[in-house]
């Protein structure tokens, strides 16, 4: 919807714009008007197409979160944390901390967050 409306301001700022450039010739002081806001217009469709870009990459980012299961060969322990650069499948992350295997990583997987109040 607000989107549409963005939209429709750049269309009409462009029509005012290509309408004062085109009966610049002539000469009238509505031609100028006509550019200035037309301008303007541009530029208030541009920031808000931008905003709402924003706050949908904001949105997108936020709702899915990417998990590290570490795994112990030996003992098979198991622990779950938020995946960290650098960490790839079967990636050799030193000593278990139960019984001082090689602890590693089993999988990398990611869920949609949960979100509460909504
Ligand atoms: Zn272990």
């Amino acid at each position: 919807m607000a989107l549409m409306f963005s939209l429709a301001i750049l269309a009409y700022s462009a029509w005012l714009i290509y309408g004062a450039a085109s009966s610049y010739d002539e000469g009238k002081a509505e031609s100028l008007y006509n550019l200035a806001l037309g301008v303007m217009g541009v530029l208030l469709a541009v920031s808000s197409l931008t905003t709402m870009r924003r706050r949908i990459q904001a949105v997108r980012a936020q709702s899915i979160r990417t998990l590290t299961v570490e795994l112990c060969e030996k003992c098979g322990f198991k622990s779950v944390r938020e995946f960290k650069v650098g960490d790839y499948v079967h990636k050799r992350l030193g000593p278990c901390r139960q019984c001082n295997g090689d602890l590693l990583i089993d999988m990398i997987y990611s869920e949609p967050l949960r979100r509460e109040g909504f």
